[in-house]
């Protein structure tokens, strides 16, 4: 006679196999509306020494300063006159720019007023996710990681890995709670074609650009976002990677990141991942140095990158069979 349920007890002893979606995000296109990282030209309708009021509208949420650190190209007419770094810009209608030497007498216009994501140059084959890390991670709760078995959909053969989703330039394009959560939920949805079952374990990773636009690191002192994962409202369980935010934060002098970039975005994705099964950042209990995104941000050495795991409390988690798989 079978052991009825309230008697049964979880334990570590069987062996359960994830899968993984892999979804990447096509080649960034920069002057994306509505907050773009490059304003490909404008007019210079007034000029104030280091200041030139322009006819372009730089988007409210995220642009105060996002292109100061960038630069700008003056040009008179069709001439070109010297190109500026940028110091600070104001948002809205005839959005200012202020640049570091006084802007010439003739500049009458503009071409690529960029910030730093034109010089950072993340293309389509930086956002793939890179999963190296998970079995070493995932090995200790029982959990094998096959990333390699693609045909995870159950109702065809054909690869459910995405090598195109739409490039986004941020998840999160109003900068609020409420739109951040929607942008995700639809990217989601759109996009994720394994859903994970009890019985056949599936996380879905997507690699992404930026996430909303007020912390996408631009300017460098705004707050920034590494992914994201979690469950959405009706995507199930899914992790968001940011790959601009990635290499922006690993660049940027004033972040304190010392961890090498190649390792923070594999670090970043094994993070997420756990965040799929439930497991919580620092602040929020202790699962393990591999939820501490102090100790993400500044393993330096190799060993220090090696002992980011998850500890028992953040493994019997993932062994839970009921903490994961229902969408
Ligand atoms: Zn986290």
């Amino acid at each position: 006679m079978p052991v009825g349920e309230p008697y049964r007890t979880s334990t570590l002893t069987v062996w359960r196999t994830l899968y993984v979606e892999r979804d990447t995000m096509a080649t960034p296109i920069l002057t994306q509306e509505p907050g773009p990282s490059r304003i490909p030209a404008g007019a210079i309708t007034a000029k104030a020494d280091l200041t030139m009021t322009t006819d372009r509208d730089i988007h409210k949420p995220g642009g105060t300063d996002q292109f100061s650190g960038g630069a700008i190209a003056l040009y008179e007419g069709e001439t070109p006159l010297k190109t500026e770094t940028v110091a600070a810009n104001t948002t809205g209608t005839g959005s200012r720019i202020v640049v570091r030497y006084p802007v010439p007498a003739t500049a009458d216009a503009f071409r690529d007023l960029v910030d730093d994501d034109v010089a950072n140059a993340v293309t389509a084959a930086d956002m793939v996710p890179v999963l190296t890390l998970m079995p070493t991670r995932f090995l200790p709760a029982c959990v094998r990681v096959d990333t390699t078995k693609t045909d995870l959909a159950s109702d065809s053969t054909a690869p459910v890995d995405d090598a195109a989703v739409p490039f986004k330039l941020n998840v999160g394009t109003d900068g609020t709670d409420a739109n951040q959560t929607t942008e995700k939920d639809d990217l989601v949805r759109a996009n994720k074609q394994a859903p994970s079952s009890p019985d056949f374990w599936v996380a879905y990773v997507l690699g992404a650009f930026q996430g909303r636009v007020d912390k996408d690191a631009d300017p460098d002192r705004e707050d920034w976002i590494l992914g994201f994962g979690g469950r959405g409202l009706n995507s199930g369980p899914y992790a968001l990677l940011y790959r601009e935010s990635v290499r922006d934060v690993v660049l940027a002098p004033v972040a304190g990141v010392t961890t090498a970039e190649a390792n923070l975005w594999a670090l970043t994705a094994v993070h997420e991942i756990a965040h799929e099964f439930g497991l919580v950042d620092k602040d929020k209990g202790d699962d393990g140095p591999l939820m501490d995104s102090v100790a993400l941000l500044t393993a330096d050495t190799q060993a220090e990158v090696d002992s980011l795991q998850l500890n028992g409390v953040g493994l019997r988690k993932i062994a839970s069979v009921d903490l994961y798989g229902r969408n």
